[in-house]
């Protein structure tokens, strides 16, 4: 009989992208996918964790218990197999503390899946693959089979930079790149796919390399495949960012005029604590190069507030740059200490409200620039790439190429329709598209 399997993945995009190859695995290997709610009644639960916030651990430990009493409930008990960031920190101390759990499979190692399912299946207990070798799951995993019009496509993987607060150089391991003929070559087979926009993924996504090409011919070399119609990509670091990149955004038209570069903090003397190895001044540079270059550019950033020893001082500099920059868009988080990093063992950490409070304070701030952002499109036409029905019957939900999600209601489009419209109205999220022309059909 086949087995079925269920990925349930918290975090960032690039887990997501590995919940779709860990998913392809495992379909190649005769598993059957049971998405949705019945995904709790599958054979196998596979949990894509992410451990870059928060109580991740505990979050899990309370999730797996759940999920064990339902399945006592139903009298089903499903082989759990916990993957991802949490994964690689915590490794057979999962097993240790839930005893329902019969995998622990590290982000680096997931290519094994298929292998650990079978020895579990054989009678093989507690399984921990905690391997880190750089890259080589690429090789062995099978071909996309992916199908949507919007793609991710890990091109990096891992950190060297150690920022004082994060784990990722941890969890992911130090800085890989893929190789190019193998990322056009993945590429090549999402467009087979129907994708016609691309997202390429990395920790720190435009340190990638190959030999002497960095990023910027990267992009160019995916643009030049015939079917890729808009290319996007994330997570951008300050120190990585080549000349060859900026110029990237007025000379390649697939290229979209986004750029999610993220700077943490605006005060200096945070920055260096966070060990960032850039400045505010340094970020301001990179800013006026980008726009210089393409002016409706959109710029979006992450940003941690209460970082220990943050001031009210340092924090009013946080605010002044996010002034200074304008974004269309930013995340932003409360410090939240994490077990090994240096930045946990300070004593100066911040009292919670206070983190509560900046943060209140700061998100005001970007929902307002959100919003201005967002008018500002206002009366413009511009293509939109449809993603998915919205609500109501007839209307479609798509993306800007400032990635907006925009509404457009016309009961003869379909998924993966490229369309022009004209954006009518906007809220602080989302915006409203009248259609003008159906550009080209899916
Ligand atoms: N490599 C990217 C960079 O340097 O900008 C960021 C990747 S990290 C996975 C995503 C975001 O999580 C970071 O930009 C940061 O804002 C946030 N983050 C990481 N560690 C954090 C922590 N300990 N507390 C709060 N936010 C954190
Ligand atoms: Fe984490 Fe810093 Fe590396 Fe980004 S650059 S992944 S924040 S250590």
């Amino acid at each position: 009989m086949t087995r079925s399997f269920a990925i349930k993945s918290f975090g960032c995009q690039m887990n997501v992208y590995d919940a779709e190859r860990m998913s392809e695995a495992l379909q190649a290997e005769g598993m059957t996918e049971s998405g949705g709610e019945s995904g709790e009644a599958a054979d196998v639960l596979i949990l894509n964790t992410c451990h870059i916030r928060e109580k991740a651990a505990e979050k899990l430990y309370h999730e797996i218990g759940r999920i064990s009493a339902r399945a006592r409930e139903a009298g089903h008990k499903p082989v759990i197999a916990v993957t991802g960031c949490v994964a690689q920190a915590e490794g057979a101390e999962i097993i240790r503390r839930a005893g329902a759990v019969d995998l622990v499979v590290g982000p680096q190692a997931y290519h094994r899946l298929p292998r650990l399912l079978a020895e579990q299946a054989a009678g093989a207990k507690a399984l921990v693959d905690l391997d880190m070798p750089a890259l080589p799951k690429f090789d062995t995993l099978p071909a996309r089979r992916r199908r949507g019009p919007s793609a991710f496509l890990t091109v990096q993987e891992g950190c060297d930079k150690f920022c004082a607060f994060c784990v990722v150089p941890y969890t992911r391991g130090a800085e890989a790149s893929r190789g190019l003929d193998a990322i056009v070559e993945e590429a090549r087979q999402l467009v087979d796919g129907g994708a016609r926009e691309i997202t390429l993924l990395g920790q720190n996504v435009n340190a990638w390399a190959d030999g002497n090409k960095g990023f910027g011919q990267l992009v160019e070399a995916i643009a030049a495949l015939p079917g890729v119609e808009r290319i996007r990509y994330t997570t951008s670091h300050p120190r990585d960012v080549t000349e060859a990149m900026i110029r990237a955004h007025a000379d390649i038209p697939q290229l979209m005029p986004y750029l999610h570069l993220p700077v943490q903090s605006g005060s200096d003397r945070v920055l260096a604590a966070m060990n960032r190895k850039h400045d505010r001044a340094f970020y301001f540079g990179l800013i006026d190069r980008f726009r210089a270059m393409r002016p409706d550019l959109a710029i979006t950033s992450d940003f941690i507030v209460g970082f220990p020893g943050e001031t009210e001082e340092d924090f009013a500099d946080t605010l002044s740059l996010v002034e200074q920059v304008g974004y269309a868009q930013a995340f932003s988080f409360k410090y939240s200490p994490r077990l090994g990093t240096p930045a946990a063992e300070r004593d100066d950490q911040i009292d919670e409200d206070v983190k509560s409070e900046r943060l209140h304070r700061l998100q005001a701030l970007l929902q307002e620039q959100s919003l201005a952002f967002n008018r500002r499109s206002v009366g413009q036409s511009c293509d939109i790439l449809i993603e998915r029905r919205g609500r109501q019957p007839g209307q479609w939900i798509g993306k800007s190429p400032w990635l907006q999600s925009v509404v457009v209601t016309d009961p003869t489009l379909s998924v993966g329709d490229l369309v022009r419209a004209e954006l009518v109205s906007a809220g602080p999220n989302s915006l409203e598209g009248r259609l003008l022309t159906m550009k080209t059909a899916a």
